[in-house]
């Protein structure tokens, strides 16, 4: 009875609730895969194994006793950048070092909740910048369809995991792609929810006004099921929504009949490799197949998103990063004779911070300063307006906006490193959906000429990630 890696979270947690399957069985499949393929890929900077089987056996021994719970005995992994009560939490950054948790996030208690089994915490780009997860203290994740290249970031960890039949599901978080991107690079479904629709709380934040936390997934069907449990409101988190959250799993087979697909070609057509845009053309004519109508938008300012996204993403990290001072968590740097207060704070941050995170506080620093705060930071949030007002208009004439998650397939391992301009281009598509706060999904659309996965990006309107779900479904079923 071996958990096959292929074999649905949803079909794994019925079949645990009946007894057709045991949790620990289960569980213990998992880890043996991770075993074998954690050291060609390096997804994880922590594997809870201990943990993970104890909870595991406490389902088994519980079982029959009460309704099936959503994610009962299903194994997940959550990006190292969410606190785990009583699991290190590093977001792969060396400032973070045996920092422990004394509290779990809210997505984490209600994965628990429902009954998932947290298997370990995913590699990323430190503090979630970057886009290949190799800005990470814990060393490079491979891809797993290609172990030259990256899976993407900065939930590169988590989207390989699940890639590499490591986990069934897993969480990333997405402030300008990090989820979508990583599962297009490794032929995932990734929601990036509407902004409030799950809770921060518990999440080490880098942008507040653009993270979200979202599932990585192999279907639509396992992402929606992720995503009804960790929506919703939480008190402790005050920029999430009340909004009620309707029946993913409900809405995800009805299919794109009727549905009015917009199509922003003039922003579409810069620099998109040819695969991608064979890809992106195929599954616009299976959507249009489906009774779909495929219909021309103009998003004038999208054409500025990246650099919008850049001034606004480090003003905010500059900010956030403050608190990471040697005094309050994780690493402080050994104190030198005639040290004051101030040598230690700096010599902690110049040791614990990673190169690009530095290159992100300094220049989030340099546009919030007096003199440069109305030339760009005022500046980038006028033209996030404008952004958004493109969106409206856009929704005027269609329910879901349609563009190549990412300008290429993956790249190469190190093709990018040394040049963060290229690094942050590669956001161009995704970095949008956060900048409005509307609900974004990847899906899987076929592959490049040497076999790469491919991914396509669906828009929504606020809170209407169900259209987005429905939509990544029907690319599933032939
Ligand atoms: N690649 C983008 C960046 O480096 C997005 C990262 C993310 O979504 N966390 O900022």
């Amino acid at each position: 009875m071996a958990a096959s890696p292929v074999q649905t979270a949803r079909r794994m947690a019925v079949d645990i609730a009946t007894g057709a399957q045991s949790a620990a069985e289960i569980c213990r499949a998992f880890l043996e895969r991770i075993h074998v393929e954690e050291p060609r890929i390096g997804a994880f900077n922590l594997v809870a194994d201990e943990r993970a089987l104890a909870r595991a056996r406490a389902i088994d021994a519980e079982r029959g006793r009460g309704p099936g719970l959503p994610l009962l005995g299903v194994p997940i992994a959550v990006k190292d950048n969410m606190c785990t009560a009583g699991v290190p939490t590093t977001a792969s950054s060396r400032i973070l070092r045996g920092f422990v948790p004394p509290y779990s996030a809210t997505v984490v208690e209600r994965l628990e909740s429902a009954g998932a089994i947290v298997i370990g915490k995913t590699n990323m780009d430190e503090f979630a910048m970057g886009s290949s997860t190799e800005n990470s203290a814990h060393g490079t994740t491979r891809n797993p369809r290609d172990l030259t290249r990256t899976p993407g970031g900065s939930s590169g960890g988590s989207a390989a995991a699940v890639a590499a039949g490591m986990v069934p599901v897993s969480l990333g978080s997405d402030t300008g792609g990090s989820i979508r991107q990583p599962a297009a690079f490794c032929g995932l479904v990734g929601v990036k929810p509407t902004y409030g629709r799950v809770s921060r709380y518990g999440l080490l934040a880098f942008a507040s006004s653009l993270d979200q936390i979202g599932p990585l997934a192999h279907t639509a069907e396992d992402a929606a099921l992720v995503l009804q449990v960790i929506a919703g409101h939480d008190p402790r988190d005050a920029t999430s929504s009340s909004e009620t959250v309707p029946d993913y799993l409900a809405a995800i087979d009805r299919g794109v009949a009727g549905l009015r697909i917009g199509v922003p070609r003039a922003f579409v057509g810069n620099g998109v490799d040819r695969d991608v845009q064979q890809a992106f053309d195929d599954a616009l004519a299976r959507w249009e197949g489906a009774g779909a109508r495929i219909v021309d938008v103009a998003l004038p300012h999208a054409g500025h998103a990246i650099p919008v996204y850049y001034l606004v993403a480090t003003a905010e990290a500059s900010s956030n990063l403050a608190r990471y001072d040697g005094v309050r968590y994780g690493h402080r740097a050994v104190s030198r004779q005639g040290d004051g207060l101030q040598q230690m704070y700096d010599r902690t941050r110049d040791e614990g911070f990673g190169a690009e995170v530095k290159r992100r506080i300094m220049l989030g620093t340099y546009v919030l300063s007096a003199g440069y705060y109305d030339a760009y930071y005022l500046k980038a949030q006028q033209v996030r307006t404008l952004l958004r007002q493109d969106y409206e208009q856009a929704f005027d004439q269609c329910d879901v906006v349609a563009m190549p998650t990412t300008p290429t397939p993956a790249f190469k391992l190190g093709e990018k490193t040394d040049d963060p301009i290229q690094m942050y281009l590669s956001d161009v598509f995704t970095v949008g959906a956060n900048l409005t706060g509307l609900p974004a999904i990847s899906a899987p659309a076929g592959l490049s000429a040497d076999s790469l996965p491919i991914g396509i990006q669906l828009t929504g309107r606020m809170f209407d990630e169900a259209t987005l779900l429905a939509a990544a479904r029907s690319l599933e079923v032939d």
